[in-house]
């Protein structure tokens, strides 16, 4: 009885006293199965707790989602093993996460387990290991090559299941038969263990004896003795920047008693330096007013629309936001895009509210994740900072959702579930009946509209604190340029002049190209109109190969050397410069200057972005060459200049969201300029200088680029104005993939009875045909209500002829950001 009352208040969570319950495997079935729970396991059982069960021949991991009476018509099996001492969600929590499930057409256990931190699952798998035969021969030699490839790589990793191997090796599963029935290898099945590790470091202190052992004192070993007699305590990561070689050297003086080394969790500011308390400043009568509004609304589900220029203190309003949720013993979701920024929200959140947040996001190992779950889990803390996967944190009682920069993509995720954070971030606040904030100057044309049809409320802040004014934004007309000779057409003399007038100012250059992997677009070089489908306004993309353009929604063609359909003399320019280009071009126009890049090449390392983010902080750059990933969201106050190389570069983006895109992108970069005392300057060379999305952007006026944007969607019933489900079919075998997306195409069209009736667009082969040896397909379903739509997909996929292909899969995007 004891212990049940201590659980009791670990975890508010109702115990389980039925003899049967419903469980959500983590595999891709659509449906929920009833186990036994045998009394052992019943004092600790709980509802959001893991247990592995026996399925078919293997043994799984599932989710437990309540109790249950009766076992239902079929005979039931008992759980083998509970695996969890305390929920990983709450109880309330489940009917979120069915819905998920459901409006994303995704098997309940899997949407749990891509909700929860990585590294729980266990799960029955096939593994090869090597015999005594096998090492015999494998160390004779006398095997084929290809035989020895696959059993080396069986004995390297000391038995290699066999999804792995065929990941690493496409015939390796053939192969793999062969040595199985020379009896070289052993095929078993073993229960896997994902592995989450916790992260710790080594830290050296001084003895509290004092050593007994004399050894030789080298100047480097004194050195390392004085710098942690001065610090007390240091860690190895600081202490190799001074002595690069101590690891091998506090060895010797640990084993002689010199130095104590021990290991410890570390919980550190992602930029390494500490984090002073703040006091909350004076609200500015507008936060006031915002905040006010808010809070007035705290008990019931309202979902606000908050557009703040840049710098007009929105996330002090978040911060007051939260501070009254939690006052009233309730808990806060904060979603942020994308790690850069996740540290600098981090580190204000940590100044106003110290220890109590937990972070996420994915620069955290996989145990340092599942410890700041389990951390919001048990209750100690109810804040939570994060990127979109944050939005699943089990927190309970939830009194207010922010969603910081609301428009931002990153949201989306790409891959398994792929849901929209932003989009949940409503339907979860909808649960639990308290408002929820999506904040951004640039807001998108979705959530516009859905202020225009009043399902949600907007509230503005519309100066900057300390009443900056917004920069100056300049257009410089690219063609002008055009077939000069040197630099003049990539960085063009009044940007230069811009540059250098900055440079000799003392203050810092951004200068934005965003390529976002393409390396060309095609642009018409006299009169600057992208190349775009004559039939669903989006751009062509060139596909070298085949040397052709095609349109990646309807498949429409277009030779590769056409000239250009609008002004019809034309020659359709690829356009291709990077930001590398860019970098060593400014290296040349400005010696004296540093010039740092920051995009995915740079960046691959981690870490490395955090290091650059840190030299602009410092001042130890002036010129700053980036692209999308400095767009956001930062604070330099040092920068006075941005310079956009070619703002029509996303423009061009084969997706009808193309200009929505660019009018973010451009109004964002433009906001990081003059965030300090100086004013700033903008200078935006373009090809389209009459273009309503740079117009807007340079007016930084969202309302005129949603007024223009809104009746092409609208005559092209794009969303907001219909809804889209995207299927990517894809399969080993050309011919099978390409006949199961049309037999899917079919069936859809047989389900498409429903008035009004749905779109139906292709099958048509994806823009990369192949990926990772797989062939891609995809279909594209548009209709005016997402209900019938998900009826119409989840019909489809649970058809028998549809199922009784296992080599083909289909992956279901509901919401598509990414058509590509
Ligand atoms: P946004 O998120 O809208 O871009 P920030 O919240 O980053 O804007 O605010 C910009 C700057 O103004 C920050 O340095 C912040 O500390 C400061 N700030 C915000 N609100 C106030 C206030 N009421 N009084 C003084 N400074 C403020
Ligand atoms: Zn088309």
């Amino acid at each position: 009885m004891d212990i049940e009352i201590h659980w009791f208040i670990l975890h508010n969570a109702p115990m389980i006293s039925t003899d049967y319950i419903e469980v959500a495997v983590t595999l891709p079935v659509n449906q929920t199965f009833v186990y036994g729970l045998p009394d052992t396991f019943r004092p600790d059982a709980c509802p959001g707790m893991r247990v592995l069960v026996p399925f078919g021949r293997r043994r799984v991991t599932g989710y437990i989602l309540e109790g249950k009476e009766e076992s239902g018509p079929y005979k039931t099996k008992d759980v083998l093993d509970l695996l969890d001492d305390h929920p990983l969600f709450p109880e309330s929590d489940i009917a979120f996460l069915k819905w998920v499930a459901g409006y994303y057409i995704y098997p309940i256990g899997d949407t749990i387990k891509a909700a929860m931190p990585a590294g729980l699952a266990c799960m029955d798998v096939s593994c090869a290991f090597v015999s005594v035969k096998g090492a015999q021969a494998l160390e004779a030699g006398d095997l084929s090559h290809e035989e020895a490839r696959v059993l080396g790589l069986a004995a390297a990793k000391n038995g290699i299941s066999l999804k792995s191997l065929s990941r690493r090796d496409p015939a390796g599963a053939a192969i793999l038969r062969r040595l199985e029935k020379k009896e070289l290898v052993q095929v078993t099945v073993v229960l896997q263990k994902e592995t989450a590790g916790i992260k710790t470091e080594k830290f050296i202190s001084l003895p509290k004896q004092t050593p007994t052992q004399q050894i030789r004192m080298s100047a480097k070993r004194q050195k390392i003795l004085s710098i942690v007699r001065e610090a007390g305590e240091v860690s190895l990561t600081s202490l190799k920047r001074n002595v690069p070689t101590a690891p091998n050297l506090i060895k010797p003086l640990a084993q002689a008693g010199w130095l104590r080394v021990f290991s410890r969790r570390v919980f550190r500011d992602p930029l390494g330096d500490p984090v002073t308390p703040d006091t909350p400043p004076e609200l500015t009568d507008e936060q006031a007013a915002v905040v006010q509004e808010i809070q007035g609304r705290a008990d019931v589900f309202s979902p606000c629309l908050l557009v703040g220029v840049t710098g007009s203190g929105k996330t002090e309003v978040y911060m007051r936001l939260v501070a009254d949720a939690v006052e009233k013993g309730r808990g806060a979701i904060v979603l942020v895009p994308e790690i850069a920024l996740i540290s600098q929200t981090e580190r204000r959140f940590r100044a106003r509210f110290g220890e109590k947040i937990a972070v996420i996001h994915s620069m955290l190992s996989q145990g340092e994740r599942l410890d700041q779950w389990r951390k919001i889990g048990l209750g100690k803390v109810n804040i939570v900072i994060g990127a979109r996967s944050a939005i699943f944190a089990p927190i309970r009682n939830i009194g207010i959702i922010i969603v910081d920069e609301e428009h931002d993509y990153s949201y989306k995720q790409e891959s398994g579930l792929r849901y929209n954070a932003r989009d949940l971030a409503v339907v979860r606040a909808k649960m639990h009946n308290c408002p929820v904030v999506l904040g951004s100057a640039t807001p998108s044309v979705q959530s516009c509209l859905n202020v225009v049809s009043e399902k949600f409320f907007q509230l503005e802040l519309t100066r900057r604190v300390n009443n900056q004014t917004l920069p100056e934004i300049t257009l410089v007309d690219m063609k002008k340029y055009q077939g000069t000779w040197g630099t003049d057409s990539i960085i063009t003399p009044e940007l230069g002049r811009g540059i250098r007038s900055c440079l000799e100012k003392g203050n810092q250059v951004l200068i934005f190209l965003n390529r976002r992997g393409f390396s060309t677009f095609p642009v018409c070089a006299s009169c600057g109109k992208t190349l775009g489908c004559p039939h669903c306004d989006v751009t062509m993309t060139l596909h070298k190969g085949e040397d052709h353009y095609k349109c990646h929604l309807c498949g429409h063609i277009l030779a590769a050397d056409i000239r250009c359909p609008d002004c019809g003399t034309g020659k359709i320019k690829n356009l291709g410069f990077g930001t590398e280009k860019i970098e060593s071009m400014l290296k040349t126009l400005f010696p004296d200057a540093r010039v740092a890049r920051v995009d995915q090449d740079s960046t691959a390392r981690k870490g490395s972005t955090l290091a650059i983010l840190r030299q602009i902080r410092n001042r130890t750059v002036d010129i700053i060459v980036g692209t999308q990933m400095l767009a956001k969201g930062h604070d330099f106050p040092a920068i006075t200049l941005v310079g956009v190389i070619c703002a029509d570069l996303s423009l061009s983006l084969p997706d009808f969201r193309a200009s929505e895109r660019t009018f973010q992108l451009l109004a964002q970069v433009a906001g990081r300029a003059g965030r300090g005392e100086e004013p700033g300057r903008v200078i935006m060379q373009t090809f389209n200088p009459d273009h309503f999305t740079i117009k807007a952007a340079r007016n930084q006026d969202y309302l005129e680029f949603f007024n223009q944007e809104t009746p092409f969607r609208k005559a092209l019933m794009y969303p907001p104005f219909s809804r889209m489900i995207q299927l990517k079919i894809s399969g080993k075998n050309a011919e099978k993939t390409r006949d199961h997306a049309r037999l899917a195409a079919d069936l859809l069209e047989q389900l498409n009875t429903r008035e009004p009736k749905a779109q139906i667009l292709g099958p048509i082969e994806a823009a990369i045909q192949k990926i990772s040896a797989r062939y891609r397909w995809q279909i594209l379903i548009k209709g005016a209500s997402s209900g019938n739509l998900s009826r119409m997909v989840s019909a489809m996929v649970r058809d028998p002829s549809i199922q009784k292909v296992k080599s083909v899969s289909i992956a279901i995007d509901v919401d598509p950001y990414s058509l590509l």
